[in-house]
Parts: C-alpha cells; sequence; structure tokens
C-alpha cells in the first residue's frame, strides 16, 4: 500500500500499516493514500 504523512505530506511505498511517519517523525499521522480506483469508487457514491 501507499501511505501519506498527512503532517508533512510524504509518500512512500509500505507493506504494513505504519503509525510514526519515517521523514518527520509525527505519530498517527499517516494513512493510505487514495488511489484512483477509490476515488471513482467515491464518486460512484454521488
Ligand atoms: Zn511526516
Amino acid at each position: 500500500m501507499r501511505l501519506v504523512c498527512s503532517e508533512c505530506g510524504y509518500t512512500f511505498e509500505s507493506k504494513k500499516m505504519v503509525n510514526i511517519c519515517p521523514y518527520c517523525g509525527a505519530k498517527n499521522s499517516l494513512h493510505r493514500e487514495k488511489t484512483v480506483q477509490d476515488l471513482l469508487d467515491e464518486s460512484e457514491d454521488f
């Protein structure tokens, strides 16, 4: 999966969920980056 840090915007590829950003060290700031498919799935809700 691809993770993105909401604090610094750093994105990186990871095989598992990580709680601490390896770039800025912020805790619980990482979330999965939305893929194009995710955006398409969401748009179907409208
Ligand atoms: Zn960060």
